[in-house]
């Protein structure tokens, strides 16, 4: 049995430390809470189409295995529902779009995903003349609760401290981590944008992206899909929605903008004609990488030092798969493939 010390309790800690658990092993998660933190303000929808090129994701078939079969089980273990399926309702620019689903349709792989049927709350609802097609096996997962519910029974079971860990207090000594007294066999980095600050890590190549959405409230409008027209609205029930999200590669403070809002409330209103309010506007960093691949493994001269991150804008649909290869890496010593090897770059 080893000692893992993880650093933060996002969607990348939390899943890592459940699949390590399950393997028998001792798990300390350090979160301090202060940090910007992605999987709080993420709308945590999966989709397993690409909509630019309508694809099926990277690994699609897998991910959506392993992401099933992880939350649900993890909603009977921690008594909680937060795992939602919903179809995602494609709405079409031009008939050109349509034509173009229709003969995808027929594709061996991303042809499951894409369903002929047209979702009707969102044609009633939303400006679409050239109508809407529904995506399978989409839905979301409400991020924040998955957390707070990991979060109490990781207390409840003695694998949590609400603390900063600071690299500062962090020594490697022989095969040993050591941190404020306590002593590990490694330590790793789930801290989001944060994986690339420490050192002998810095040539990650993780590039923060920052993203902001809005929270809704519109009267009037019932939707049994999420809703994709080059943004998404997904509905929450009791006419709450998010809609989102902006993407922006400059280095920026993380603030909500004026400029942002408008943007999002001016696609969103040449859809629909209701009376919209906006109830609050959220933001954070997506730790995104060049190859939009996630970022696993060790340190270059550190066998102790360890990172699970780059997540991107998918965490969702990743988090569970890739969680299960690590924990799998790390206890059996099984080699992590090159294209999300931290080895890589
Ligand atoms: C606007 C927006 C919308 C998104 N929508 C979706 C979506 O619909 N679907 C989807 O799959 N993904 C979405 N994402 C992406 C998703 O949020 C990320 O892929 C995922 O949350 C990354 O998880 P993480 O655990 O790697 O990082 P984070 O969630 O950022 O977690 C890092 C954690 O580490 C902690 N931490 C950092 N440093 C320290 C330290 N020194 N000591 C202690 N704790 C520390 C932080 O407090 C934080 O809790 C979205 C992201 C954004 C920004």
């Amino acid at each position: 049995m080893s000692k893992y010390l993880i650093v933060g309790q996002g969607l990348a800690g939390t899943l890592l430390a459940f699949s390590l658990l399950e393997k028998g092993e001792e798990v300390l998660i350090a979160d301090d809470y202060k940090h910007a933190s992605a999987s709080q303000v993420a709308a945590g929808m999966w989709n397993p189409v690409t909509f630019k090129r309508l694809a099926a994701s990277w690994l699609a078939k897998e991910m959506l295995e392993e992401m099933n079969l992880t939350f649900r089980k993890l909603e009977d273990q921690l008594q909680t529902k937060f795992f939602h399926v919903l179809p995602v309702a494609r709405i079409f620019n031009s008939i050109q779009d349509a034509n173009f689903w229709d003969e995808k349709s027929d594709h061996p792989e991303v042809g499951r995903y894409l369903s002929a049927r047209s979702n009707k709350s969102v044609q009633e609802n939303f400006n679409s003349p050239f109508g809407n097609s529904e995506v399978n096996e989409c839905g979301w997962l409400n991020v924040p609760l998955f957390r707070e519910a990991a979060r109490n029974y990781f207390i409840q079971h003695g694998n949590f401290i609400e603390d900063t860990v600071n690299e500062k207090e962090v020594e490697f000594i022989e095969s040993s981590v050591v941190w404020k007294a306590s002593t590990f066999d490694k330590l790793i980095l789930c801290n989001g944008i944060g994986v690339n600050q420490w050192k002998g890590l810095e040539h990650l190549d993780l590039i923060p992206n920052h993203g902001q959405v809005l929270d809704l409230k519109i009267e009037n409008l019932e939707l049994d899909a999420i809703v994709n027209f080059g943004q998404f609205l997904l509905p929450y029930g009791n006419n709450k929605f998010r809609l989102g999200a902006t993407y922006n590669w400059n280095e920026v403070p993380d603030e909500p903008t004026d400029e942002a809002k408008e943007f999002l409330l001016a696609e969103l209103k040449q859809r629909i004609d209701k009376y919209i309010v906006v109830e609050s506007q959220k933001t954070g960093f997506r730790p995104t990488t060049r190859d939009r691949r996630p970022i696993i493994g060790f340190a270059k001269e550190n066998e102790m030092l360890a990172v699970f991150g780059g997540l991107g804008s998918k965490g969702v649909l990743l988090a569970p798969y890739f969680s299960k290869l690590f924990a799998t890496g790390l206890t059996e010593g099984t080699s992590i493939p090159k294209e999300v090897s931290a080895a890589r770059f």
